[in-house]
């Protein structure tokens, strides 16, 4: 059997600007593909129309190569949208839940957020209140669920209650039940596709090997690996879920903190070197703070020797 090449991603979404946070994610995404010799592919993220904002694509896909991280698919600033582009993949994605319409995996459900609130007695899971299931099995199309109620639904994915399990590089065994996820969201009821599904679709069409992201989508994983099984798509065999990065003061750097932003740092001079060093120092890449490039970090880039220490201020 041929060896299966390496393939890690990178995958920005543009609803605000690259953070310290973000580059450091990026940055080990980027050297554990790289340390396996392995190829690099850009997908931006921007699915999410109304959050999506002008000239942000490009600004981030100028940072990232900015910080000195390449890849070898997927597109640069001022390119046109193609096929790295999750807004032009939606005929696909729509062929996918279509997939999973069909195999009585996916159900039309016409709960507002407050309903689900509601009827949730369950306490909120990673991603808000824990839906319990109420249109499971009710409606057997859209256009029935629409008719009967008068609302437009969205369509859920009927998750496996019992025990979901994968292999994380840095969290060790995962194990958690169905149960305590519910059954997710795949169609917005704005007709756009949801992260998970699109997320799914495309590393598995993409042939991604590797995934390395903060520990804030772990859960995500679990029903990601759900959907690669019913797409017929070989998931990832990788994982690797990173701590969120801390702010000097030691909370979670958020994406109001725009002084964080590598647009902002570059404007006041910061060198992409130092950038680097930092979000390498703190991540345990390097024992102490210092600017470096981000090719001579590959070398000695060890998956299974990264710490979580506050950022440093730059
Ligand atoms: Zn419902």
């Amino acid at each position: 059997m041929p060896r299966i090449e390496t393939r890690g991603r990178l995958a920005p979404t543009p609803s605000g600007w690259l953070h310290l946070g973000n580059a450091r994610s990026f940055l080990l995404a980027w050297l554990w593909a790289r340390k396996a010799g392995g190829r690099v592919i850009m997908r931006v993220e921007d699915i999410d129309l109304g959050r999506v904002k002008e000239g942000l694509r490009d600004q981030a896909l100028e940072d990232i190569a900015w910080l000195g991280l390449d890849w070898d698919d997927g597109p640069h600033a001022g390119d046109p949208p193609g096929e790295f582009d999750q807004s032009m993949r939606f005929a696909l994605y729509r062929r996918q839940l279509d997939k999973l319409i069909s195999m009585g995996k996916a159900y039309p459900c016409v709960c507002s957020r407050k309903d689900v609130e509601e009827a949730s007695s369950a306490p909120h899971g990673d991603d808000g209140p824990i839906y319990p299931g109420t249109c499971r099995g009710k409606y057997r199309t859209a256009l029935e669920a629409e008719e009967k109620t008068g609302v437009k639904p969205c369509w859920r994915y009927a998750l496996n209650p019992g025990e979901h399990a994968f292999h994380d590089e840095i969290k060790g065994d995962v194990r958690v039940a169905g149960a305590t996820l519910g059954d997710f969201v795949l169609w917005r009821r704005d007709a756009l596709p949801s992260y998970q599904l699109a997320c799914a679709v495309d590393d598995g069409v993409m042939g991604v090997t590797q995934v390395l992201r903060g520990d804030d989508l772990i859960l995500s994983t679990v029903r990601q690996l759900a959907l690669y099984r019913d797409f017929g798509l070989t998931p990832p065999q990788k994982w690797a879920h990173v701590p969120l990065m801390k702010a000097p003061d030691g909370r979670r750097l958020a994406k109001r903190d725009g002084d964080l932003s590598l647009k902002a740092l570059r404007e006041k001079g910061v060198r992409p070197q130092r950038v680097v060093g930092l979000c390498a120092y703190s991540c345990g890449v390097i024992a102490a703070p210092r600017d470096i490039a981000a090719a001579n970090l590959v070398e000695t880039f060890d998956i299974h020797g990264l710490k979580d220490r506050p950022m440093p201020s730059p």
